[in-house]
Parts: C-alpha cells; sequence; structure tokens
C-alpha cells in the first residue's frame, strides 16, 4: 500500500489534535529504511538521514533507533543529532556557505566534517593540518533532479569544489597534511536515473587516486519517492547491485577497500508523512470552484516553491462524487496547493488529506501572516503521540522585545 494510515486513523488524530496537523507514521520509516539497507546490502555502506528534511527530535530518535546515521548541514542539526543520542562519529556535518565559527564548533563536537570550498580548505587545513580528518565536497558537475532549485551539481551550482580545481586542493592537502578521508558529491533531489549516481561514482573513482588516506565515498542522495499514483521511485535495489559491482571492480583494479555513504532525506520520511487540513470555505467563481483551507505555504511551500504535486483525499467524504476544485490557502497572497484536482465532493468542514508531506513539510514552515505553526504527532505501534505542540499566540510574541 502506498499509503497507509487511513482516513478513520487521521480523522481521530484531527479530532484530537485539532487542524492543520502535520502526522507522522514511524513503521513507514521503519520499512523505507529497511528498503535501503536491503539495496545496498551487498555494498559496505552507511546510510546518513539527511535530517533537514524533517528534524523533529522524535523522529530522530526513531531513526537512531533503526540504526542510522545522521547528515546535518547547521551546527544546530548537530546538536539535535547530539541530543537525540546519535553518536559523534555517526555525525556527518555538511554545510556551504556557514562562517568558519560553525566549523569550529562541529570541529570541537568531534563530527565528521564536510569542507565545501578551497576557502574552508585552506583556513580549516592551516589551523588543524593533520590533526582532524575531513572529507571534501566535490562538485562533478552532473546536471540532475527534479527542479532547478534543488539541482546542486551543475556547472552553475554553489554547491562543492568543482573536480576541475583538483591542483587547488592537492597544494592545500600537500601543504597543510591535511587527511582527507572521504569524497562526496550530491547532485540534488528527486533523480529516478540511477545513472546520474553510477556517473557520479566514476567521477569519484577518478578522483580517489589523488587521495591515499580515502576511506569512504559518499553519493549523497535525491531518491526519488512516488508523489502522484503511478509515479515511479528510484530503483535503490538495481542501484545498490550495480553499485556493489563498481566498487568491487575498483578493488580489483587498485586494492583499496572503500565504504559507500548515502544520504536519504525524502526517501525515508515523505511518504511517512500526512498533512490534514479543514475545508473553511468553497467559494465559486466565474473560472472555478475554490477549496479554501485552514493552512497555506506558511504550512506546505513544496507546491509553490517548486511546483511539486502532493496527492489530496477528502477523508471526511472518501467516496463522495468527484468534483472538480482548486485547492488554495488562507494566506494574503496566491497560495495554490492544486490546479483543477478531481476530489470527492467538498462540504465546508470537511478534512482533506495532503499525501507525502513528511519530508520539507513542516520543516519550513513559517510564521507569515503571524499564523501559527502546525502540531505533529506520531503514530508508533498503534500508538498516537504529541510530538510537538501547536503554537500559541504567545510564540508570536516570543522574541518581539517592546
Ligand atoms: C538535502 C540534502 C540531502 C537529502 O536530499 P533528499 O532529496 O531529501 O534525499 C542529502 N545530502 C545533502 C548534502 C543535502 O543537502
Amino acid at each position: 500500500m502506498l499509503h497507509e494510515l487511513n482516513a478513520t486513523q487521521l480523522i481521530s488524530i484531527a479530532n484530537e489534535y485539532g487542524t492543520p496537523v502535520y502526522i507522522y507514521h514511524a513503521e513507514k520509516i521503519t520499512s523505507q529504511y529497511e528498503k535501503l539497507k536491503l539495496a545496498f546490502s551487498s555494498c559496505n555502506s552507511r546510510i546518513f538521514y539527511a535530517c533537514k528534511s524533517l528534524t523533529n527530535i522524535s523522529i530522530l530518535k526513531h531513526l537512531f533507533s533503526l540504526g542510522a546515521s545522521l547528515d546535518c548541514v547547521s551546527i544546530n542539526e548537530v546538536k539535535l543529532g547530539l541530543m537525540a543520542g546519535f553518536a559523534k562519529e555517526d555525525i556527518l556535518y555538511t554545510p556551504n556557505c556557514v562562517d568558519f565559527d560553525e566549523i569550529l564548533q562541529a570541529k570541537e563536537l568531534g563530527v565528521n566534517i564536510n569542507i565545501d570550498s578551497i576557502s574552508i580548505l585552506e583556513q580549516f587545513g592551516d589551523k588543524f593540518g593533520a590533526g582532524y580528518p575531513v572529507c571534501i565536497r566535490l562538485n562533478p558537475h552532473i546536471m540532475a533532479g527534479g527542479n532547478f532549485k534543488i539541482s546542486t551539481g551543475h556547472v552553475d551550482s554553489k554547491f562543492g569544489i568543482s573536480i576541475h580545481q583538483m591542483r587547488h586542493i592537492e597544494r592545500i592537502v600537500k601543504s597543510t597534511r591535511l587527511h582527507v578521508t572521504g569524497l562526496h558529491m550530491h547532485t540534488g533531489s528527486e533523480i529516478k536515473d540511477i545513472n546520474v549516481f553510477l556517473m557520479g561514482l566514476e567521477v569519484m573513482f577518478g578522483m580517489a587516486e589523488h587521495f591515499p588516506e580515502l576511506k569512504y565515498i559518499d553519493l549523497g542522495s535525491g531518491f526519488k519517492v512516488p508523489y502522484q499514483p503511478g509515479d515511479a521511485e528510484t530503483d535503490v535495489a538495481e542501484l545498490g547491485e550495480k553499485v556493489a559491482e563498481a566498487f568491487l571492480k575498483h578493488e580489483g583494479e587498485t586494492g583499496k577497500k572503500l565504504q559507500v555513504w548515502f544520504e536519504p532525506g525524502k526517501y525515508l520520511v515523505s511518504q511517512a508523512g500526512y498533512f490534514v487540513v479543514k475545508a473553511n470555505v468553497i467559494k465559486q467563481t466565474p473560472a472555478t470552484v475554490f477549496v479554501g483551507v485552514n493552512s497555506g505555504f506558511n504550512h506546505l511551500i513544496r507546491p509553490m516553491m517548486y511546483d511539486a504535486y502532493h496527492h489530496i483525499e477528502n477523508i471526511s467524504n472518501c467516496r463522495g462524487t468527484k468534483r472538480i476544485y482548486t485547492v488554495v490557502g488562507n494566506i494574503c497572497e496566491t497560495d495554490t496547493f492544486a490546479w483543477d484536482r478531481s476530489i470527492p465532493e467538498v462540504r465546508e468542514g470537511d478534512y482533506l488529506v495532503f499525501y507525502n508531506a513528511g519530508a520539507y513539510g513542516f520543516e519550513m514552515s513559517s510564521n507569515f501572516n503571524s499564523r501559527l505553526k502546525p502540531a505533529e504527532v506520531m503514530v508508533k505501534d498503534g500508538h498516537v503521540t504529541l510530538i510537538r505542540k501547536r503554537d500559541e499566540f504567545d510564540d508570536l510574541l516570543k522574541n518581539q522585545v517592546f
């Protein structure tokens, strides 16, 4: 089953905790994690959960309990990870354009550090030299991913150090005696074609020759999950086989045994998430019928930011006659969740659910229009637990000085 919490369960949670509400199904995260572990079981692999997709500490603890490691893009994510129980060795810090002071903090905390620019590599090398091993984020110049904003490996991208700057890297490594133990790439999100990873891996193997102390190659993520019914998912099983073959071949040729790391975010948590809202107003205009819900891009911005499709169901009237609606939010700005979508008849007061809301949903929410952030609830072993209270009015004033 694509979606595993049913309408009755979602309605009962919405009644108890109010709407809008994010609901996460722990068992779905577990099954996605296990699918990945199985896919890469013939490689010497490690899975780092890219927690920027969803950082609720209860979700982090769940992934920790499964045996995952953690990929963090800010020092605060590192601190949350440590709080959730992850060991420092199991955290990879992959920042971009941060203050050098943040990198010093990460070094103090003892986590793995992934370096993203020549300037930082030089500063880090000057300060710590052989004293602290690093990973280097390379830009392999591969164009991939579902949307330009989430493509990170192309030539115009701000991410990583270009593979054509190897001489700069080598000069710094040589003069500062840095130990480079990892090479990293992450070319974007929603990559269906596994050849993107395999091409990237060949580039990484080429670069690996320059680093005799290399222990792992991190292929990042971008694993796609189905958002629309009938949509494809990245074939991780096939990727696992091909990656295992490639590493075996590389080992045969060079005698080097390298680990492979991955950093999935979306793949692990997207489908586990349900965002339930209430239809406030049904509004006919000469052009369309709008359903105005008690949310907006302040709570779920993916449709507006990335033109993302989120499947919508009317859980209060699952078997109703299908009609065509444009689903919008209540924000004073055009915030259309879906145009001309066929949904069972919606009445004012009905609950609608957005599927695939686990990744980059709550995490990208804001208080725009002085609206409150929603509650988050986790369903695990049949138990329903509130894992974040809904914002209250006082939260809007919390840091204001007046
Ligand atoms: C965002 C990000 C990921 C996760 O991407 P998904 O598409 O959610 O799997 C992994 N690694 C890095 C460095 C990232 O910035």
